[in-house]
């Protein structure tokens, strides 16, 4: 490829809406243009590298024996209504109508859509297990599209689709994938963790999402310093550690003026914050039901568990003058001595072993002290609620909880038959009784690992690719155009590398040295070779992107020393 005839626009300066660094890094490196919020054009540079991306995801899939499919983007409202997903997508589904007036979607993923495929073709257990994925461009009408490829409302995603008669056999084909996706990471040189993970919207069993690390990363994570547990914060875990069983006391009603904060009340009460119980209220927003959730006064209430345990879409939580209604007082209510029957009662695990905790009086300026779970009130619900966060011990080992920040780059869900279910997808089984397909699915962002692979690697020059992503390996840059020896051992060893198979460019450009290595380190070429004073001897002198490192070589070695950096790179 020639730089002069390439499409390359790179910015010297920063682009003002530009938030992090890949954002700015890309615009300045001429490889992405905005169209509109979260829509941006891939120009011919940053394509390439997107291409990149994709040769080693489908060598990857294909390698773990999935096969490559491609569905269509345009999909009609009827699937959606079928699995409830036309109403719980909410805005971030982009809708629209065709010329009949049929309601229609742009897809932000493609359960609904594979399922009916398979659905029309599957009969018999003979015909499974299979994994089927796709690259394709999604829409998600995200509520704050940002940072560039990042979160955008129009991304490229590789998503796949596997079905299975048993359990076991989707656990066998997601620790596969887990591998697969272990193994496109791995080759582009990201430094990544799998986390355990929520499964949100779309649903299913168990989810594990791969994160990208770097301080800029939306998400925090959790690891423990000791095991290789790690979690999104969400599906965050941690040790629980109460306060020694004690002989059960009688409730008593004490005067706690204007004390309604939980420091409040241990301070004025002497009690330790392990022995307090407060209740949170919620309304699940489907079906308006009322909850009181109990944790231990000193933890958090984590909504994403809430929302799972509850088995709803989401839950927020009363509002002041919804308290008022439901007669409750603000500061003050507890699960004791209360009327419960419009009330369903969650308890966090964390207060299912407290003795003698102090709780709401549900009267003004009042709480008691000695309330018992168990003795003095029950739970509709009890599970883990709670916020876990860093420092707190590991619930797998003695170790202790550790954050960091991370970009999520995939995630692969054991959907299981939420969707086989609802779209009725059977296969008769060997006795000839139809059983739901058990499913799993497997998304990773493409557009957002390329731009997380800029996240960790640059410096205040520009991009540090690594070699499988890089849209050029090698930019040969002859030093003076108009030196003619100069000029003709560039263009000959730009065509010897050509040749061999290298990916590379030549700065053809009729512009001063300087300008040409400030574009080739914005732009992130992990090797430059210049053509300059000592053409004449046949010397070229190699320069290495990432360590700095130069080298002045014989033009008949440059093909070995390529070859052994791009190795060792
Ligand atoms: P997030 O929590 O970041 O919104 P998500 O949970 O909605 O992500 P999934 O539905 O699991 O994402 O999608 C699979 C992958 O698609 C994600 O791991 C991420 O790499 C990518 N992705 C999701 N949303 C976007 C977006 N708006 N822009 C770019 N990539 C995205
Ligand atoms: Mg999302």
């Amino acid at each position: 490829m020639r730089f002069s005839k390439y499409y390359i626009k790179t910015l010297k300066e920063v682009p003002k809406e530009a938030d992090v660094t890949s954002h700015i890094l890309m615009m300045r490196a001429g490889m992405i243009k905005k169209l509109a919020s979260g829509i941006y054009s891939y120009l011919p540079l940053g394509y390439k590298v997107i291409k990149k991306l994709e040769t080693i995801i489908r060598e990857e899939m294909d390698n773990a024996g999935a096969h490559e499919l491609f569905m269509p983007v345009l999909q009609p409202a009827e699937l959606w209504k079928e699995t409830g997903r036309w109403e719980a997508m909410g805005p971030e589904m982009i809708r629209l109508k065709d010329r009949h007036n049929r309601d229609f979607i742009l897809g932000p993923t493609h359960e609904e859509v594979i399922t009916d495929i398979i659905r029309n073709d599957i009969s018999s257990y003979k015909s499974l297990p299979f994994n089927l994925y796709q690259i394709q461009t999604k829409f998600r009408d995200e509520r704050r599209p940002r940072f560039g490829l990042m979160r955008g409302r129009e991304f490229s995603m590789t998503d796949g689709y596997s079905f299975h008669t048993t359990q076991e056999c989707l656990d066998k084909e997601f620790n596969n994938m887990k591998e697969a996706y272990g193994k496109v990471f791995d080759r582009c040189g990201l430094h990544y963790r799998p986390v355990e993970a929520d499964s949100g919207a779309i649903g299913g069993s168990g989810s594990q999402e791969f994160h990208v690390l770097a301080d800029s990363g939306e998400d925090e994570i959790i690891f423990c310093d000791s095991c290789n547990y790690a979690s999104n914060l969400e599906a965050a875990r941690s040790k629980l550690e109460n306060a020694p069983k004690e002989e059960l006391k009688e409730a008593s009603l004490l005067d706690t003026p204007n004390i309604s904060k939980i420091d409040d009340v241990v301070n004025y009460l002497k009690v330790p914050v392990n022995k307090t119980v407060k209740a949170m209220m919620y309304r699940d927003v489907v079906n308006d039901d009322i909850y009181m959730v109990l944790i231990r006064g000193d933890f958090e209430v984590n909504e994403v568990k809430l929302r799972n345990l509850i088995d709803t879409i989401d839950v927020i939580m009363l509002t002041d003058e919804e308290l008022i209604n439901a007669g409750l007082i603000k500061g003050y209510i507890g699960p004791y001595g209360i009327d419960l029957t419009n009330i369903k009662v969650i308890a966090d695990n964390s207060i299912l072993e407290i003795s003698n905790h102090t709780a709401g009086g549900n009267k003004i300026d009042t709480h008691y002290m000695d309330v018992n779970y168990g003795r003095d009130y029950t739970a509709n619900l009890t599970g883990d609620v709670r916020s876990s966060k860093p420092g707190e011990t590991c619930s797998k080992c003695d170790g202790q909880l550790q954050s960091a920040r991370g970009i999520e780059t995939g995630h692969i869900f054991k959907l299981g038959t939420k969707y086989s279910i609802s779209m009725k997808a059977t296969y008769l089984n060997e006795n000839g009784i139809a059983q739901p397909i058990i499913m799993g699915c497997y998304g990773l962002g493409v557009t957002r690992t390329v731009a997380a692979a800029i996240e960790q690697s640059h410096d205040e020059n520009g991009i540090i690719w690594p070699i499988s992503l890089a849209p050029f390996i090698v930019d040969v840059i002859p030093a003076s155009l108009k030196d003619e020896v100069q000029m003709n051992l560039a263009e000959e060893i730009y065509s010897s590398l050509k040749k061999e198979g290298i990916d590379t460019i030549i700065d053809d450009r009729d512009e001063r040295v300087g300008f040409k290595f400030k574009d080739a380190d914005l732009i992130g070429i992990p090797f430059k070779i210049i053509s300059g004073k000592r053409a004449s001897e046949g010397i070229v002198e190699i320069k290495v992107r990432k360590t700095g490192e130069s080298f002045e070589i014989n033009k008949n070695e440059v093909l070995d020393k390529i070859q052994e950096l791009i190795k060792k790179y």
